[in-house]
């Protein structure tokens, strides 16, 4: 956004603003949020992987060309995702990430099939990342929920395992409050998904999967009358149905909006193009999102900044955006309240001075 507006003194001030801001957030990926410095850790952990270690060579490496090149990057990342060493290390590491952009509660998206099925051990994945949830709370003051997703590219045994390790009372997390399903969408039709997500649901896991970042909006419709959807991951193409977006915003359902991500994956062709406008003019309820945040060169503050610039907001604006993220996560009432008077608080205190 300075890009834009660089003569403003105002827009240095909205920036530092959002830096302070307290947020939740809720559309990140566990291993999608590995930066470079933990990447090129990880690489060197394991060198026979094809990731460059040298930062240079992996900035390259991380520019797509479409959201299969991404998914295949992505999917290089995760392989070197291999001990729990390396789930507790990327799980704490991330949450510090988050940390120091003010985020107080996050609920992340992890895919533990990807890394069960090669090889970690089940009972270990789970240990490396509720130790590390519980590290990142002592340390940080960040509290840490898990949404365990299907990866849509794996097919129905994925489906099946991570239902099991979800609702499975011996592995289920303490921390798990949620059930996603991500991947590609086109030839990946999510009515399939149905028995997986009840299952989820009716072990008391809320629905959050991702639908329209590719495809049109009848995969949203889908995701919400097959999979019971309580927020959207994305939803872009929602925006092309106004009857959809007049159900979202009467049911106060959510869209998880990641607008750099939607310009990475093609998603979108241009920000200026990004259909976040339309959701608020429509009356939904959106929040901000940074998906894969390293790979996509941004963070959650650069995520509010640009929201805030699609969306012509001032210092009230982007708070208001920031308690949207409260009022769609899956925190109790107390905890609601607690974070949406901590950003009022810190607004109020920002303004006056
Ligand atoms: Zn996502």
């Amino acid at each position: 956004m300075t890009d834009h507006l660089d003569a403003a003194g105002q827009v240095r001030d909205l920036h530092a603003f959002v830096a302070g801001l307290p947020k939740a957030e809720l559309h990140v990926h566990h291993v999608g949020s590995a930066s470079p410095r933990i990447v090129s850790e990880l690489a060197a952990r394991h060198p026979d992987s094809k990731v460059p270690t040298d930062p240079e060579a992996l900035a390259d490496y991380f520019t797509f060309t479409d959201f299969a090149h991404f998914i295949e990057v992505y999917l290089s990342v995760v392989d070197l995702v291999r001990t729990p060493e390396d789930v507790r290390l990327l799980t704490f590491e991330v949450a510090r990430e988050l940390a120091r952009q003010q985020v107080r509660y996050a609920e992340l998206t992890i895919t533990p099939f990807s890394s069960t099925r090669r090889g970690i051990d089940e009972r270990g994945f789970m240990d490396a990342i509720e130790d590390a949830r519980k590290a990142a709370e002592t340390e940080f003051g960040t509290v840490l929920r898990w949404c365990f997703d299907i990866p849509g590219e794996a097919g129905l045994e994925s489906a099946e395992e991570t239902v099991r390790m979800a609702t499975d009372d011996r592995l289920r997390p303490e921390g798990l409050v949620s059930f996603g399903l991500g991947g590609p969408e086109i030839g990946v039709p999510r009515p399939q998904f149905k028995p997986y997500f009840d299952r989820a649901v009716a072990a008391g896991l809320r629905s959050v999967p991702h639908a329209g970042e590719t495809t049109g909006p009848e995969t949203v419709w889908d995701a919400l009358h097959e999979l019971g959807a309580e927020r959207i991951g994305h939803g872009t193409s929602s925006a092309g149905d106004p009857g959809l977006l007049q159900y979202l915003a009467e049911r106060r359902i959510p869209l998880e909006v990641c607008p750099t991500s939607n310009i990475a994956t093609r998603a979108v062709t241009t920000l200026d193009e990004h259909p976040l406008k339309e959701f608020v003019r429509a009356g939904v309820l959106v929040t901000v999102g940074s998906d894969d945040p390293p790979m996509f060169g941004t963070d959650l503050n650069n995520e509010f900044a640009v929201a805030a610039r699609l969306l012509d907001l001032d210092e009230r604006g982007v708070a208001g955006l920031a308690r949207n993220g409260v009022e769609a996560s899956f925190l109790d009432a107390a905890g609601k309240a607690r974070l949406a008077a901590e950003i009022d608080a810190y607004t109020e205190t920002w303004l006056a001075s």
